[in-house]
């Protein structure tokens, strides 16, 4: 067992099971490995351990959820609009918080909060937020250029980790003349001189 279960009626190995069936073995390995890396960059930043571990593991929760359900859920939930204009690597952050609140019956808005901004960031950050954004990015599995630079930032500073990933992850984008949600590009604007 990764964590302890404080936050929803469901226990523990039930929230596992709801996680497992909701997405590839792969996404679940990198779920499991985002947990502990929550788990450890908690322990180095003074927070919550268990709470790091749980958000980590849930955060890509509605990872593999089609894009039709998240159109419905925008539109039945009278969410902002303007995410229809964009796709699921935005909507399984931001939208997918409310299959989280819906299927795993959580409903503290820390951890909410924090599966909302793991993908774009925002400019405005909790601990929980930067420990999830950042346990997403250099967990052991990943393999990008640069990644044990990510890594040794992050850990000596988790500021420095989140200016990092938001420089890098715009370089990123604007290589493959991707889009910028403007509230990555909020983020970066905040965070760059940290
Ligand atoms: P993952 O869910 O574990 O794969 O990681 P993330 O949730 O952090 O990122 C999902 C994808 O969203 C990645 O490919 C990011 O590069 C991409 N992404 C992050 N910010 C933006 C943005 O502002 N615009 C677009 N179009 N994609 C973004
Ligand atoms: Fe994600
Ligand atoms: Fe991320
Ligand atoms: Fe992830």
């Amino acid at each position: 067992l990764f964590f302890e279960n404080t936050y929803s009626p469901l226990s523990s190995n039930e929230i596992i099971t709801k996680e497992k069936n909701n997405m590839d073995q792969s996404r679940f390995n990198h779920c499991v490995r985002v947990s502990e890396t929550a788990r450890k960059l908690a322990k180095l930043n003074h927070y919550d351990e268990n709470k790091a571990a749980l958000t980590g593991f849930i955060h890509d929760y509605a990872k593999q959820v089609p894009a039709d359900e998240f159109r419905k859920v925008i539109k039945e939930q009278k969410m902002d609009h303007d995410l229809l204009n964009w796709g699921p690597a935005i909507w399984h952050g931001m939208v997918g918080a409310y299959f989280v609140q819906r299927d795993l019956k959580i409903i503290d808005t820390e951890i909410l909060n924090a599966i909302k901004r793991h993908t774009t960031a925002d400019v405005e950050m909790t601990l929980l937020d930067k420990i999830v954004f950042m346990a997403d990015y250099i967990e052991p599995g990943r393999t990008f250029a640069g990644v044990e630079e990510a890594q040794e930032v992050t850990c000596n500073n988790l500021d420095s980790g989140v200016a990092y990933q938001l420089a890098h992850t715009l370089e990123f984008l604007i290589k493959k003349r991707d889009k910028i949600y403007p509230r990555t590009l909020d983020a970066y604007n905040v965070w760059s001189t940290k």
